[in-house]
């Protein structure tokens, strides 16, 4: 047995919705034991990206049971009204959120690393994986696979609009709010190890004669030894610093 139930969603929540639904109240039929929760996601939402409801003009948990004729206003992050205390309906984010990233994302896993960004990432993570690595260890999940951010186990995620690396990468900076959080040349691009500053006697040997001659910096992953110096990858982070400057402010 289904209930008819009311939706109305704010800004970005809207992408998930089947063009005739955008930006408008709706009605849907919903499963009898619907949970608001359920409600949302039957309609396409993923949690994650919900950050607060009211349910007939009141603020709801989650776990609120739908009733027939039950009306839902759905907000996504920073986009809702003050919420009285205990109406979040996830943890806060942490200051620099980590992430762990879906196959298929390897280039904005780099960029996010390029940028100082603490990313899990490997080309064979299944789902399962992704979600457990998420829970266990508090990151966001960023992903194109909307099923995968309705898992139970997730509080933080975001599916990325873009299927472009260098838009993914504005939409997670401006999302998660990391544009005055860059740090770049701390992390490894591969591993996503911490770099460290090291002595140029102590790489030479690794290196071409030409980049030997070039450069005075150096760094070395403190993970897997690969070493670094400003050459060309360099020019394309600060032009990728630049740019995300020029995007987040206007
Ligand atoms: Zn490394």
């Amino acid at each position: 047995m289904s209930i008819p139930v009311q939706f109305a969603f704010t800004g970005p929540l809207n992408d998930f919705l089947r063009r005739e639904f955008r930006g408008k109240t709706f009605s849907y039929p919903c499963p009898a034991t619907s949970t608001a929760k359920d409600g949302v996601e039957g309609v396409g939402v993923p949690h994650v990206e919900v950050a607060a409801l009211r349910v007939n003009g009141a603020w709801a948990p989650f776990a609120q049971p739908l009733r027939a004729g039950d009306r839902l206003e759905v907000y996504p992050r920073w986009e809702h009204p003050p919420l009285p205390s205990g109406y979040a309906l996830h943890p806060p984010l942490p200051e620099v959120t980590p992430f762990v990233l879906d196959v298929h994302l390897g280039k904005l896993a780099r960029l996010l690393r390029m940028l100082g960004f603490d990313c899990r990432y490997e080309r064979d993570y299944a789902d399962d994986q992704i979600a457990a690595i998420a829970a266990a260890e508090g990151r966001a999940a960023l992903t194109r696979d909307i099923p995968l951010l309705k898992r139970k186990v997730l509080d933080w995620g975001y599916w990325l609009r873009s299927q472009h690396p260098e838009v993914q990468l504005a939409e997670v900076l401006g999302y998660f709010r990391l544009a005055g959080k860059l740090q770049p040349f701390t992390r490894c691009l591969v591993c996503n190890g911490p770099l460290a500053a090291v002595d140029k006697s102590l790489v030479a040997d690794q290196l071409e004669p030409e980049t030997r001659t070039s450069f005075e910096e150096f760094y070395r992953c403190t993970a897997c030894g690969r070493v670094y110096w400003k050459g060309s990858h360099y020019e394309r982070m600060a032009r990728l610093v630049a740019q995300v400057g020029k995007e987040t402010t206007g």
